[in-house]
Formats: structure tokens, sequence, C-alpha cells
């Protein structure tokens, strides 16, 4: 089959590899008919996350047809079609019986790498270095799905792939960031990053009853779907310093809840920022916490800090004596995707969310490669692609 892989840093190339098997009773083979490129993909295509291989295949929001299952999976037949949550879990361990899905204690093979570098192990993810699992991702032609009588979610035909597609991962991420947030009546929510995560951040803190949302990028053209998709207030942080203006427009006190849809390639100006590239280029720091800091200094006294931006390892400089001392709440975590899954398809089908608004491009997987620049550029009007694996 056709796949991206890849090679190194800013080198990733569609090559033919073995087609995938099946390989455990609960696994399935799935004929992969859209696939996306995500934020997270981008901190591996730009060299900062540890433990990738030439030759690994990339990708883990990917949707299609079941081909082929295990003696163990009685949920799923060859025809059905489905959209695969990121996260590999097994449905029965301490975690899971929690919903906890993105923490499952079986579906991660290389637990001991994760535990040598975290403390804890976490889930398989698709696509996703070592700490993961190595499992192959799905930009590709075919992906294997463990625990498939668990994770993926059977779609009727009347939807089409781009209305679901997103449930396999930024949707439920964005809703998680602002359940997290614990959002009252009146409440104010500022969001750092006006991505994909970001714009379904910011949608879901609506419906879950924020008054006022403020969304912070330095793109015009997000900072505008932002407002213009959602209503946010934009604050573009070249023009504007993002403390004082937050403080204005909260009466001085500050937002409620901050949520960090960033993560660890935060871009910054300044004396702080350049000294996060210097320490990150050296290997000294692996993330850079411009947004953190930001977001622990501005979030109001007693307020929440959610963080959906992904972060690898160890960082520096970051004001723990402000969220100590103001009572701050720290919530985080990989998404646990599988129990969001058929309460967002629900919301998808009453209207509420209409994430295919997100897309603005499509591409054959043959021309990954050239997506994946168009995105680490943000090129073109790019916020997200879906790639077709099947389309010449
Ligand atoms: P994206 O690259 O499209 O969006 C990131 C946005 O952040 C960009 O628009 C960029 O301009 C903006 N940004 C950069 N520095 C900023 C700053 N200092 N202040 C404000 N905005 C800034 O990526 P995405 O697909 O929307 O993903 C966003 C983050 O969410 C990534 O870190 C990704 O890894 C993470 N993510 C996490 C999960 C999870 O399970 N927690 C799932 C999916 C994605
Ligand atoms: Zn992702
Ligand atoms: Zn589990």
């Amino acid at each position: 089959m056709k796949a991206l892989i890849w090679h190194d840093k800013h080198d990733v190339r569609v090559e033919s590899v073995p087609d995938p098997v099946l390989i455990n009773p609960r696994d399935a083979i799935i004929k992969i008919t859209s696939t996306a490129i995500c934020g997270s993909d981008l901190h591996l295509y730009d060299g900062f996350v540890p433990g990738m291989h030439a030759g690994d295949i990339l990708g883990h929001e990917f949707m299609g047809e079941v081909m082929e299952v295990g003696k163990g999976v009685r949920n799923l037949k060859p025809g059905d079609r489905v959209v695969v949550p990121f996260t590999i879990a097994c449905g029965s361990c301490f975690f899971c019986r929690q919903s906890q899905h993105s923490l499952c204690e079986n579906s991660n093979p290389n637990a001991g790498i994760a535990e040598k570098f975290w403390g804890h192990a976490t889930a398989g993810v698709y696509g996703y270095a070592d700490i993961t699992g190595g499992y192959a991702g799905g930009q590709a032609e075919y992906a294997r799905v463990p625990f498939a009588d668990v994770g993926p979610i059977k779609i009727d035909d009347d939807l089409d792939d781009e209305q679901v597609l997103f449930l396999s991962d930024l949707l439920p991420t964005g809703y998680m960031a602002a359940e997290n947030c614990d959002i009252q009546p009146g409440d104010v929510v500022a969001v750092w990053g006006c991505g994909p995560v970001g714009q379904f951040a910011i949608q879901s803190a609506y419906l879950l009853g924020a008054e006022r949302v403020i969304a912070i990028d330095r793109f015009p053209d997000r900072l505008q779907m932002a407002s213009d998709w959602s209503r946010a207030e934009a604050l573009n942080y070249e023009y504007v310093n993002i403390a004082e203006a937050l403080k204005e427009m909260t009466g001085g006190r500050g937002p409620d809840a901050c949520i960090d849809a960033v993560g660890m390639e935060a871009h910054g100006t300044g004396l702080l920022a350049a000294y996060d590239r210097a320490k990150q280029w050296m290997g000294a720091e692996t993330d850079r916490p411009m947004v953190l800091r930001e977001m622990m200094r501005t979030c109001r006294n007693g307020g929440t800090i959610s963080i959906a931006g992904v972060y690898g390892g160890f960082i520096d400089t970051v004001p723990i004596g402000s969220v100590m001392n103001r009572a701050l709440t720290i919530k985080t975590g990989q998404t646990h995707v599988q129990r969001y899954l058929q309460p967002l398809l629900d919301r998808i089908r009453q209207g509420d969310f209409d994430p295919e608004r997100v897309i603005t491009h499509r591409m054959p997987l043959a021309e990954a490669p050239q997506a994946y620049r168009m995105f680490r550029d943000k090129q073109d009007g790019y916020v997200k692609v879906v790639l077709k694996p099947w389309a010449n």
C-alpha cells in the first residue's frame, strides 16, 4: 500500500510499504477513505518529538471502511464505515473503566520508555513515536486498528466523511479543553491558538455556557474564522499586549478560564521567546512555554488553565508561584476520545457543530509532503487539509 513515511525532520515521503495484517483477535483492518494532518503531527515533522524512526508511518486522524476483523471483534463487520479515535484503548482497564481512555494501561507496548521519561506510561497513539507505542499511523491506504471492538464508531451513510472525520481527534479535543474549564454562566474564556483545536474549543466554550470567548493568534484569517464562525472577540498578539488587553476586557480581573490550543511550538517575540528557542535548540528544554506563562499570569485568581496543546517533556521559567498563590487549577491530557464519540456525533446531527467548515484544503495522499509544508508555513490560508488516499 501507499503510506506517508517519516524519514527525518522536514522529510516525509509517500512510499510503498507492506499492507497491514491482523495480529491480535481484537484487531480490524480499515481501508482509509479520509485522513488529516493534526497540529500534533507538526511537532513530529519539526523534529521536536524524540523516538521517531525513518520508516514510521504518520497519521492519527482517519476513518474508512472495515475490510477484515479478528475473531474477538463482534460489533463490526466488513463493509462498515467507521471513524477511528486517535487514542488506542482496551476498554476494560482501571482508566478505561473511568472513561480516561488516553491513559489506558494495556495499549502501549513501549510502556517502559514512557515510564522512564514521564514516570508512568499512557495509552498508545497511532503514528506517534516510540513513547506512545510506535504504532503505524493512518496517513495511508490501510491501517491496523487494535481493540477495534471498543474504539471505532460506526457511521451511517447519510453523513459524509468530512462531516465526521474530526471526531477522531480535533472536535473531542476542543470540546474536552472547554469542558475542563468547568464553565459557569457569565464566564469569560480566553483561547490561545486559532487552529482547528482552538476553533472547536471556542465553539465548545460557547455551547457549554461561556458568555464571552476571547481568541488569540497572529494569523488574521484564523482570527477572522474565530469571530465569523463563533462570534469570538479576536486579539492579534502581534499588535496588542495580551496581558493588558485581557485585563482591560475583564474589568481588571482576568479571564475565568484560559485554554492552551497551541502547545510546544508556541511562537513568541522578545527576550523570553529567544531564550526558549535557544534552549530548545540546544536540547536543554523540550517545549516552548510562551503560552503557558502568559495563561498562568493572566488568568483570574482562582481560575482554570486548560491545556490541550501538546507538550513533550521539560520546560523552564514557568511562574509556579503565580499558580500556587493565586489558587489556579490546571487541567490537561491527551483527549479521552472514545468518551466523546457518541455525544459529539449526536451534536453534529443536531447541528451544534459543523466540523467540515474548518477544512480549507483537500488533496490526494500523494501530495501529503506538500500539505505538511503548507501547514508548517500556514500558506494559502491553510487551516485544515483532508487527504484522500484513494484519489488520483
Ligand atoms: P495549529 O498549528 O493549526 O494551530 C496552532 C495555532 O497556535 C496557530 O494558529 C498559531 O499561530 C497559534 N500560536 C502560536 N503561538 C501562539 C501564541 N504565542 N499565542 C497565541 N497563538 C499562538 O494546530 P492545531 O491542530 O489546532 O493543534 C493545536 C495544539 O493542540 C497542538 O499542540 C496539537 O499538538 C494539540 N493537540 C492536542 C490534542 C490532545 O489530545 N490534547 C489533540 C490534538 C491536538
Ligand atoms: Zn492529533
Ligand atoms: Zn484500557
